[in-house]
């Protein structure tokens, strides 16, 4: 495309405007939407005010993740009302946040990608702070969250999950949870191509950027609504960030299975003695099942996990289309 300057583009009355394409957008703004017909008309308010103001040109791309209310009327709405700087990617159904995130992933057209939720819990006023440590050199810029505002049990949920993180993939980040995160092109490009799976965009992010920074943001009370994660789907994206970058809760296990094994042993070596010297004894046999059934809970906490492993190699194999997209919305 021929490069056009900024300028013309920003006049309004300029007749050139209605002839020239869009500038190519350096910046794109990706938000998946569930379910969020309540948040939407103030997040746009407030998100194209902050990116109008910014004087460069940008693009936001939103993800209908198969939401059942009217989230997806309300998106086309936009579309019609600023084509030139908005995209919909419309699902067939709900494939969760981070598929809906690597979607617009895969259509980015700027050169610095920022990622936000859609309930307005992550102020878009933070953005041009994110876009700050990307100017001064950074590839990847993670939020971490200041006065959080979600439930007690969310928010310490959160601390252990961070902390089990820590300890078992290289990945270091203060609060892999908040999205309002920003990326330069090459890092983006590296997540699309990796084709990772039940993925963890933050993780990845990280996995792939050479220079990362962290600025606090603030965090605000869901606008609207509740989560639209259940404590179920919760655990299974922790399941997924842990598993999907580390094989270390194998390593550990095995350790821990060893290290049972060994006691179990010194048992035996105890209670043949005792067979022998001391002769026939019942005592004690509830001790025994008690041990027994421990070491069985053990084996089956093995057998879960590596099924984990498992499913995520049967999902890597079967490499099945990981979402359908049933409409776009996108000036060429
Ligand atoms: N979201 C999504 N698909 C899902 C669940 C959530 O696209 O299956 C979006 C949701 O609309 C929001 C963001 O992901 O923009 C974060 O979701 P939510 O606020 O429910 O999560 P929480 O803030 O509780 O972590
Ligand atoms: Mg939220």
């Amino acid at each position: 495309m021929v490069p056009v300057p900024e300028s013309k583009f920003q006049n309004r009355n300029s007749k050139i405007e209605i002839c020239m394409p869009s500038p190519a957008p350096q910046l794109s703004v990706v938000i998946p939407v569930y379910n969020e017909a309540l948040n939407l008309p103030p997040l746009f308010a407030r998100l194209y005010a902050v990116l109008d103001a910014l004087g460069r040109p940008y693009e936001v791309i939103f993800t209908n993740d198969g939401s059942a209310d009217n989230s997806y009327a309300l998106l086309q709405a936009r579309h019609a009302a600023r084509p030139d700087v908005t995209r919909v990617i419309d699902f067939n159904t709900n494939y969760g946040q981070h598929m809906a995130i690597m979607a617009a992933f895969e259509r980015v057209r700027g050169e610095v990608i920022v990622t936000l939720d859609a309930d307005l819990q992550n102020p878009p006023e933070e953005i041009p702070k994110l876009l700050a440590q990307i100017a001064a050199g950074h590839d990847y810029v993670g939020g971490f969250r200041v006065d959080r505002q979600d439930s007690w049990f969310r928010t310490n949920a959160s601390r252990l999950v961070n902390y089990v993180r820590e300890q078992t993939t290289n990945i270091k980040m203060t609060d892999q949870g908040c999205m309002l995160r920003a990326y330069t092109r090459p890092v983006v490009e590296a997540i699309v191509r990796s084709g990772a799976i039940n993925t963890f965009i933050p993780a990845l992010a990280y996995s792939y950027s050479s220079n990362p920074a962290e600025v606090a943001v603030k965090h605000e009370e869901r606008h609207s609504g509740v989560s639209n994660y259940s404590f179920y789907q919760l655990i299974r994206l922790n399941f997924d960030l842990i598993t999907g970058f580390s094989l270390a809760p194998l390593q550990y296990f095995t350790m821990f299975a060893m290290a049972c094994a060994g006691g179990s042993l010194l048992l035996v070596l105890v209670l043949a003695y005792r067979r022998i010297f001391v002769g026939v004894e019942v005592d004690g046999v509830f001790t025994l099942f008690g041990i027994l059934f421990f070491l069985l809970s053990v084996a089956m906490i093995g057998i879960g996990l590596i099924g984990e492993y498992v499913g995520r190699t049967y999902q890597v194999v079967r490499a099945r289309q990981r979402y359908h997209v049933r409409e776009l919305l996108e000036t060429k």
